[in-house]
């Protein structure tokens, strides 16, 4: 099979074409033959040596769809040929946190794919059948590929962590990537008033046209004034933080008293600095987020099937131009979730 391989850490010169022996499923697993897959910012992080976990030389990349090309054996949930998405991370489905549903959170699977086991820019892999959900007839693989980790880390953060209500204010940080992008529209389907938060001017647009009832560009991250006034002095009820540490201080600003904060993303891998009064005075929750259930994910697919939710694919590109959509992710030229095509 044709795979792009990360040879290892630095720039976009290590993403290589390769050709590798095809995967072959063992107990328990499909062989998934590959349509499209997401280009996360976590990939370029990958690349970047972020993660020790990584395997060099490895193949990157965890937001797969595709067809079922072959089954392991004791493989007998999915037939050849279905269509279906994989989840991001392989789960052990007995361990305590699968057994209560938080299949995320389970540290017993292989663990994240394109991270410690094979990923996603290849044409083909090897996951395990339950790390499979079917993709709705109507859905595009490129659809179904920015489901479970763009589509599915918003949801999963706006609806089962900060547990948006409606008519809430929620101020999305980084708003026009991937996650961003999606995190608009999922509160907006939740009955919340979206604060959508971008450094580009550029970006306003696309940002309104995707369900913003306000956005503010600021370049510098300096937003809790406006946030403020947006929401007549009271400040936001909900903070999605997909920067971090960059957008720390003025989401504090902006937050109402008993808002909750979602640590999403973490761009610079800093660290922040909390006041235990701030906390208890105004009984504001910090939080942090990480994935999306199978569950959630099958929910998603359904509501994308009808209309409710429309994955925001921002271009797609041949998986031989792997490292252009590197490029284009480092550069923040992308808007929605670009995606590699095979
Ligand atoms: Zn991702
Ligand atoms: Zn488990």
């Amino acid at each position: 099979m044709q795979a792009i391989v990360l040879n290892g850490y630095g720039g976009i010169e290590q993403l290589v074409a390769r050709s590798l022996t095809d995967p072959v499923p063992r107990e328990g697993e499909v062989l998934v033959r590959l349509r499209a897959c997401g280009v996360c910012y976590h990939d370029v992080m990958a690349r970047q040596g972020h993660f020790p976990r990584t395997t060099l030389p490895g193949v990157i990349g965890h937001e797969m769809a595709g067809e079922v090309a072959a089954l392991g054996s004791r493989s007998a949930a999915f037939a050849v040929g279905e269509r279906v998405a994989v989840l991001m991370k392989d789960h052990c489905g007995h361990c305590a946190q699968c057994i209560r549903a938080r299949d995320h959170l389970c540290e017993k699977g292989a663990g994240l794919y394109g991270e410690e086991v094979p990923g996603g820019y290849a044409e083909l892999v090897c996951v395990a059948e339950r790390a499979l959900v079917r993709v709705p007839d109507g859905v595009s693989f490129e659809q179904a590929a920015v489901v479970p980790c763009a589509l599915g880390t918003a949801y999963h953060g706006l609806e089962r962590v900060a547990a948006v209500r409606p008519g809430e204010a929620v101020l999305v940080t980084g708003a026009s990537g991937g996650v961003g992008i999606h995190a608009v529209q999922v509160a907006r389907m939740l009955g919340a008033r979206t604060i959508a938060v971008t450094t580009s001017a550029a970006k306003r647009a696309f940002l309104l046209e995707h369900g913003a009832d306000d956005v503010i560009v600021s370049p510098e991250l300096d937003f809790a004034a406006e946030a403020r006034r947006l929401t007549g002095g009271a400040g936001v009820d909900v903070v999605f933080n997909i920067v971090g540490q960059m957008a720390w201080a003025a989401a504090l600003k902006g937050m109402a008293v008993g808002a909750r904060h979602v640590f999403v993303g973490n761009l610079n891998a800093a660290p922040v600095s909390l006041r235990p009064a701030h906390a208890i005075l105004k009984e504001m929750a910090f939080l942090g987020t990480d994935g999306v259930t199978r569950a959630e994910v099958q929910t998603l697919l359904e509501l994308v099937r009808l209309g409710r939710l429309k994955p925001v694919v921002g271009g797609s590109l041949p998986l031989a131009q792997a490292a252009q959509a590197h490029r284009a992710m480092e550069s923040r030229e992308a808007c929605g979730r670009l995606v590699l095509t095979m």
